[in-house]
């Protein structure tokens, strides 16, 4: 197993292509995967995270060659507990249970060649007949676009669950009120936020608990961040009109809190039960680091949220295959591992409408449904299919055209075009790459269907190549790439 490796050398910067592959997606480092049971007397999991992603938040590896010391691994293991106490909640009886973390290490998934933490954890004392509420932000402060992507086994059955900055899994299928020292927050937590440099405020007063929340966050209003008040006087107008009253709400830290620094206030005053909207004066901190903000916040009842619609019909891949996401699919198999689908409920799959069956990049061309899927294989070809929403193959029919690769976007820096010819089985259309070519590569497809419309064209960028398993009666004639690809072009 190869990375891509990069290494500069008497001025040349060379990037060979990866002996086994897969085509990545724009959102791939920020996409971490799950697979989780629950069975009293535990909820088990096993977590993959993107290294890439983790390294992005925190330098661990060093020399970012992506191999882990002894040290390095310890680091990483420190990082990663404290990182999942706050941003991968298991949740029952209204509270956040508390992660034992087991074995830790760095890993692959098969089919990828990325690098990722595998973290095992449980969590006890998981009384028989107890529903389950679990949500991930994991790396959602890099990205809204960061999704867990889950296989979630409980009462003996199977379902897949993307969590994401807004969605998170319940054993009920109800979208149970959160734990109010839940640090999850989707959509935050129906108060009103505020910006101050680089702080937000967060202000509700809950029904019908008669009581003032305030939240400090950070300014991509999910995270929060603790100050050392151990109150905060707000001045509140009750109704937005008459005079201003104080309040002092006190210190209430969430569990992932620092000791000491405290982001949720609070304070139980039932005279205001009658108002539904009030203006808050705010100052938090002092002499010159106090910011002062004053804003307009309700008054709330946190629902209770729908399970919303109660059958699913998405599947998805038992394997958590990225992209396979599909709508009352015509057969129960993964169009691109055969593994089988599961009912798919939460947010998209990874990579949906990006990714294809054989692991290419898809684009839309205009015909209903259908896409093009376009990949470059290990064995130096560029390959063009035709797939629909189900991520099937469909017939080339009389399509033809060439395939124009370049190192730029505007195809203008040696430009190569050929003639696509179809592949031995007749699904696919391909071209041998130019020896010049190197990884990313722009790809410019100019195709006609023959069918009168004309000629049209629609550009790729393919960053990895992908390893097509070659069917048995087609004996491979290719050299591995290892050997064969000449990938190398001169460093700016
Ligand atoms: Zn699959």
């Amino acid at each position: 197993m190869h990375r891509i490796g990069i290494a500069l050398t008497a001025g040349l910067l060379c990037i060979a292509l990866p002996n086994t592959s897969r085509a990545g997606f724009p959102t791939e480092r920020f996409t971490s995967y799950a697979d989780i049971q629950i069975k009293s007397p535990a909820v088990q999991c096993t977590l993959w995270i993107d290294a890439a992603g983790i390294e992005t938040l925190q330098q661990l590896d060093r020399d970012g060659d992506f191999e882990y010391s002894s040290d390095e691994m310890n680091a990483a293991r420190y990082f990663i507990t404290l990182y999942l106490q706050r941003n991968f909640l298991v949740m029952w009886d209204q509270a956040i249970r508390p992660h034992k973390i087991g074995a830790m290490d760095v890993a692959r998934r098969a089919g990828s060649d990325r690098t990722y933490f595998r973290v095992e954890f449980r969590v006890t004392d998981l009384p028989p007949g107890q529903s389950v509420s679990i949500a991930s932000r994991i790396l959602s402060e890099l990205t809204p676009e960061a999704r867990t992507y889950a296989k979630i086994r409980f009462e003996n059955r199977e379902e897949l669950y993307g969590l994401g900055p807004t969605r998170y899994f319940s054993t009920d299928r109800a979208e149970r009120p959160l734990p109010p020292d839940s640090t999850f927050r989707p959509e935050s937590q129906h108060g009103r936020i505020a910006s101050v440099g680089d702080w937000s405020v967060e202000m509700l007063y809950a029904l019908p608990e008669r009581a003032f929340y305030l939240y400090t966050l950070t300014n991509d209003p999910h995270t929060p961040m603790g100050v050392g008040d151990g109150s905060i006087e707000v001045s509140i107008q009750p109704g937005k009109e008459g005079p201003y009253r104080p309040v002092r709400l006190a210190a209430k830290p969430l569990p992932g809190d620092k000791p000491g620094m405290t982001s949720r206030f609070t304070l139980v005053d039932p005279q205001f039960a009658a108002f539904t909207t009030f203006n808050a004066d705010i100052r938090i901190g002092r002499g010159a680091a106090m910011k002062r903000v004053i804003f307009e916040f309700p008054a709330v009842t946190i629902p209770e949220r729908s399970p919303g619609g109660a059958k699913t019909t998405r599947r998805g891949c038992a394997n958590l295959c990225p992209g396979v996401d599909l709508n009352s699919p015509p057969s129960d198999k993964c169009p691109r591992c055969n593994g089988r689908l599961l009912p798919l409920n939460g947010d998209t799959a990874p990579g949906l409408h990006m990714v294809g069956a054989h692991g290419g990049m898809l684009l839309g061309y205009g015909g209903a449904g259908e896409r093009f899927e376009g990949l470059i294989t290990t064995d130096s070809e560029f390959r063009l299919y035709i797939t629909n929403e189900m991520l099937e193959t469909l017939p080339l029919k009389k399509l033809t055209g060439s395939m124009l690769f370049a190192a730029d976007e505007r195809f203008q820096d040696s430009a190569v075009e050929i003639q696509a010819r179809k592949g031995p089985d007749g699904r696919y259309l391909f071209a041998t790459l130019p020896p010049t070519a190197s990884l990313p590569l722009h790809v410019r497809w100019l195709f006609d269907f023959n069918d009168g419309e004309g000629a049209s064209q629609v550009d790729f960028l393919i960053e990895e190549a992908v390893q097509v398993p070659t069917p048995a009666s087609q004996p491979s004639t290719s050299q591995p790439v290892a050997a064969s690809q000449p990938a190398s072009k001169p460093a700016n």
